[in-house]
């Protein structure tokens, strides 16, 4: 099945307004038929961003969100408050959540069932540790990140939900999976959905990879057969850089 490109890039702690207002100003002439183009910036950045954005082909998402629709939780944002000003999908369990806010499958879960039950989408961010994989037990990993965050879902859920596979060893680090690891994962993951959803679910969902894609690799990786695109953090503050990997996703 021909499942469209997703490009999403995280622009994760970094931006401030004027420097957001410049990186969107350039963003703004990408246009690609063939892919779905999402920015994810800071909080304070995601309404003017998304405003700019208007009436471009840019999809601007929240980077997280909180579980309760509103109440005493300090400093969090809820998927109220984001589909208020028009945000209507959420990356859930980053491995930086996971890892420095200690965000655990019972948190992502409740996360990921607030954005459901608002009908927003979900970027589900997954990957082992490099001691997982060197442990052999990377496979083990997965399969319970997916069955702890989103295996509770109906069916008719998977439309909203995208899978990012992000191995962490490879996250900001310049070392990126091999074409081999990466679709290995990848087609665990669709044959995982397959048993528990069926084949419909598992041809449609679309599964990204994140882990330092850059412009010199996004077309190898793209075009590894169970891989639908890319979750992008360093390269998607520079334009000119997440044009490329946008290309060349839209090549494909
Ligand atoms: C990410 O944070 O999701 C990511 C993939 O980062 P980078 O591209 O910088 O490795």
């Amino acid at each position: 099945m021909k499942r469209k490109k997703i490009v999403a890039g995280n622009w994760k702690m970094n931006m401030n307004i004027d420097e957001s207002k410049n990186l969107v100003s350039q963003l703004k002439e990408i246009s690609a038929a063939n892919v779905d183009i999402k920015i994810a910036p800071s909080f304070t950045n995601l309404y003017l961003t998304n405003s700019l954005l208007e009436s471009s082909k840019i999809d601007v998402i929240s980077q997280d969100l909180h579980h309760e629709q509103s109440g005493a939780y300090t400093g969090e944002i809820s998927a109220d408050m984001l589909l208020s000003i028009g945000v209507k999908t959420s990356i859930v369990g980053h491995s930086e959540r996971r890892k420095y806010f200690n965000e655990s499958d019972i948190i992502l879960s409740k996360k990921v069932n607030s954005a459901i039950q608002n009908s927003m989408n979900v970027i589900f961010c997954i990957g082992e540790e490099l001691s997982e994989r060197n442990n052999n037990n990377h496979f083990e990993i997965i399969k319970s990140q997916l069955l702890n965050g989103i295996f509770h879902l109906e069916v008719s859920n998977f439309q909203n939900i995208i899978i990012a596979y992000e191995p962490v060893w490879a996250i900001g680090t310049g070392m990126t999976a091999s074409s081999d690891q990466i679709q290995e994962m990848h087609e665990f993951i669709r044959n995982l959905i397959k048993s528990n959803y069926g084949i419909e679910t598992s041809e449609s969902v679309r599964i990204l990879y994140g882990g330092s894609v850059k412009p010199n690799n996004a077309k190898e990786i793209f075009s590894l057969e169970d891989v639908d695109g890319g979750l992008i953090g360093g390269a998607s503050l520079n334009a000119s850089d997440f044009s490329e990997i946008v290309k060349a996703a839209n090549e494909l």
